[in-house]
């Protein structure tokens, strides 16, 4: 078992002797780590070495940014196994995909970052006024679970490259690979105070953090419920706030599409991470005469998908993060049934070979959804995927806009120029159009409930920037 009691403040760990927090491996349900429960004074601690450090860090030039941008991915890349292996043992991520996602992304977003700072803009002629753009300030980062360090790096990379000074508070649940990224960086030659790493509960150090005066912005990945208290904190005294929250992303097989190949990619994306992902496509919407099929042919895509020990080389579906979120998705697994879906493949029952201990739920497909339904409506984040049957095109577009959602979504057509059509009426922040591969070039956040604000790409670096005119 790892002992993580400590936090990074100022430049130095902190050594924690109060409660602590039990981090549990999700393929065994047994203790893997231990991370401070630590308290309100830490946090302040943390902000004020950040408010500190924000003097000198905000006018770092883009040479120093640079520097340690480079440090942080050498760093990334030497300790990629281990990050992958940590998040694979917290979060369930089957090793392969952890070690190409979750190890891989985080290096592949700070690379981007370095080689777009060099010529990003700080300033700009308009007419006789010189537009600046100058750090927040303290940027407070709040994080959940499921993809535990790219959600960090997504925040703490832009937030450095712009000339933030920051205080992390990472997930509770999969805390591991933040401290290799505190570790990483205290090798570098950031200096002390611009990054800080408080590990303890959302109500308490969470809470401090939203609401600190000193703090200007708040950016932060997690529940809509979260999120609510967020906003509400940050109205109070005008704070910048970021939010990347949940989806029910629509998967639209319009009828002219290659059904078998729509549905296998909905399928894959949606179970991606034990379907632990915001993006996730959970709702397939298929035309009403193709359900049926559209339900075999899932129905065949998840049989290949049996649960396993995520650390094996070819699992290809690994546990759920928490015994929480087991439960959580169990019980939305039952309401669907009341609700009256048809339930096609998956189900309640513990999946066989799997260690009982683990937090494991077999793949899920429901057929005949109904729109309005809460399975439909609301986000379980498990491996529960619903289909859908619509009547016309309209009526697609329709139940896929119908939820208070609007992260990601799909559209599968036989013409790439209707799907883009069907694509531009959905309202969501993207959508890939006959399995378009993902960009972490392109702005990534989301419409309504899913969030405020956008990451990824110099839209994920202006989040970080106030604008100030000069007059000339
Ligand atoms: P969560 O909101 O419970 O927790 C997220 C973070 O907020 C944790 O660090 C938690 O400790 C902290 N927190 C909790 N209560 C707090 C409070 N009162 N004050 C301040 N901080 C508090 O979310 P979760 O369960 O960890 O993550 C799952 C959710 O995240 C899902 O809804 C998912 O869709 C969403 N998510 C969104 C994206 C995205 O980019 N849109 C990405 C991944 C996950």
């Amino acid at each position: 078992m790892k002992d993580l009691s400590r936090n990074y403040i100022n430049g130095q760990w902190v050594d924690w002797s109060g409660d602590t927090i039990d981090v549990f491996e999700s393929g065994t349900g047994e203790v893997m780590a231990k991370v401070p429960a630590a308290g309100r004074g830490e946090m302040e601690q943390a902000i004020a070495a950040a408010d500190k450090a924000f003097e000198s860090w905000s006018e770092s030039t883009v040479d120093q940014r640079l520097a340690v941008l480079k440090q942080l991915h050498a760093g990334l890349k030497e300790r990629g196994a281990e990050i992958a292996e940590t998040v694979c043992r917290e979060v369930g991520m089957p090793i392969k995909l952890a070690t190409g996602i979750q190890a891989g992304l985080p290096a592949a977003v700070t690379e981007t970052y370095i080689k777009m700072l060099p010529d990003f803009a700080f300033s700009e002629q308009s007419g006789n006024s010189e537009v600046q753009y100058t750090p927040v300030g303290v940027v407070g980062c709040i994080t959940p679970w499921n993809y535990p360090l790219h959600q960090v790096i997504l925040k703490v990379v832009p937030a450095l490259a712009a000339g933030c000074s920051i205080v992390l508070k990472p997930s509770e649940i999969a805390p591991g690979s933040a401290y290799i990224l505190a570790e990483i960086l205290d090798g570098t030659d950031l200096p002390k105070g611009v990054f800080n790493l408080v590990c303890g509960l959302g109500q308490e150090v969470g809470d401090t953090l939203i609401k600190h005066p000193d703090v200007r912005m708040v950016s932060f990945t997690g529940s809509p419920r979260t999120g609510h208290l967020i906003a509400h904190a940050a109205a109070d005294d005008f704070k910048r706030i970021a939010l990347e929250m949940g989806g029910k992303s629509a998967s639209v097989i319009l009828p002219d599409a290659d059904l078998k190949a729509a549905v296998k990619g909905s399928v894959n994306n949606c179970l991606l991470n034990s379907g632990q992902t915001c993006t996730a496509l959970t709702r397939m919407l298929v035309p009403a005469d193709k359900h049926d099929e559209a339900c075999q042919l899932a129905a065949e895509a998840v049989a290949k998908m049996v649960p396993g020990n995520p650390l094996e080389e070819t699992t290809r579906l690994g546990p759920l993060a928490s015994a929480q979120q087991r439960d959580k998705v169990l019980d939305y697994i039952k309401l669907g049934i009341e609700e009256g879906a048809t339930l096609v493949a998956g189900g309640v029952d513990k999946p066989d070979g799997v260690n009982p201990n683990g937090y494991f739920v077999s793949a899920t497909v429901f057929g005949n959804v109904k729109p309005d339904s809460r399975i439909a409506q609301e986000e379980i984040f498990g491996p529960v995927l619903c289909v859908i049957p619509y009547q016309d095109e309209a009526d697609a577009v329709r139940i896929a806009n119908g939820t208070a959602y609007g992260l990601s979504g799909a559209v599968w057509s036989g013409d790439q120029e209707r799907a883009k059509k069907v694509a531009g009426k959905l309202r969501t922040g993207q959508v890939f159009v006959n399995g378009g591969a993902f960009n972490p070039l392109a702005p990534f956040g989301g419409f309504g409930h899913s969030g405020i604000g956008r990451e990824f790409g110099k839209w994920g670096l202006e989040e970080f920037l106030e604008v100030r005119a000069l007059q000339l």
